[in-house]
Order: structure tokens, then sequence, then C-alpha cells
């Protein structure tokens, strides 16, 4: 109905900058398909926010790492 197109798993499908297959509709977080991490789904929010802004950036354009939190914790 929006024309936000899913991926065959169910993902939303975004390009380098976040935007959906809508233009100006924008995802971040797990919903779209990338690592499922806390600090993923965290640091895609300022990220988006610079693109908004104008900013030249993409969200491949970053190292991620894998990061396990435990209880209780173990760091
Ligand atoms: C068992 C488990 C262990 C994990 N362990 C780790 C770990 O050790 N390290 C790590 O980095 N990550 C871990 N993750 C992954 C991490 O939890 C997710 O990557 C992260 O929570 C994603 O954040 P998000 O904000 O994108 O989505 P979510 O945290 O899922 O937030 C989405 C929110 O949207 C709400 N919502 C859903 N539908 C609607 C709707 N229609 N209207 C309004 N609100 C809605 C939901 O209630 C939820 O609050 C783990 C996940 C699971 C399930």
């Amino acid at each position: 109905m929006t024309g936000v197109e899913l991926d065959a798993q169910g993902f939303i499908k975004i390009d380098e900058q976040f935007q959906t297959t809508c233009a100006g509709i924008y995802v971040i977080g797990d919903v779209a398909k990338q690592l499922a991490f806390t600090h993923v789904s965290w640091e895609d929010y300022p990220r988006l926010k610079a693109i908004l802004c104008g900013e030249h950036r993409t969200r491949n354009d970053r190292v991620l790492g894998y990061a396990v939190y435990t209880e209780p914790q173990v760091g």
C-alpha cells in the first residue's frame, strides 16, 4: 500500500542511505537487513540524522563489531 517492499525474508528493503522503496520513508534497526545488534540499531539513528541533514554518508561506511551482552556482566 505504501510502496515499502520487503525481501524474501521479510526484511524491509533499503538503499545505502536507509531509504525504503518508497521515497521519503526511511527505516533503521533490525527491520532493515543488517547485523542485528543493539549497537548497530543505536548507531543507525545519528547516521540517518546526518544523512537527512545533508552529510554524505552511507549505512555501510562503518566498521561493525560483534558484541554479546550477558547477565551477569563479564567485562
Ligand atoms: C535473545 C536475543 C539476544 C540478543 N543478544 C544480543 C547481544 O548480546 N548483543 C547485541 O548487540 N544484540 C543482541 N540482540 C539483538 C538486539 O536485541 C537487537 O538488535 C536490537 O534490540 C534491535 O533494536 P531495534 O530498535 O532495531 O528493534 P527492537 O529492539 O526490536 O525495537 C522495536 C520496537 O518496536 C516495537 N514495535 C513493533 N511493532 C510495532 C508497531 N506496529 N507499532 C509500534 N511499535 C512497534 C516493539 O515493541 C519494539 O519495542 C539479541 C536479540 C535477541 C532476541
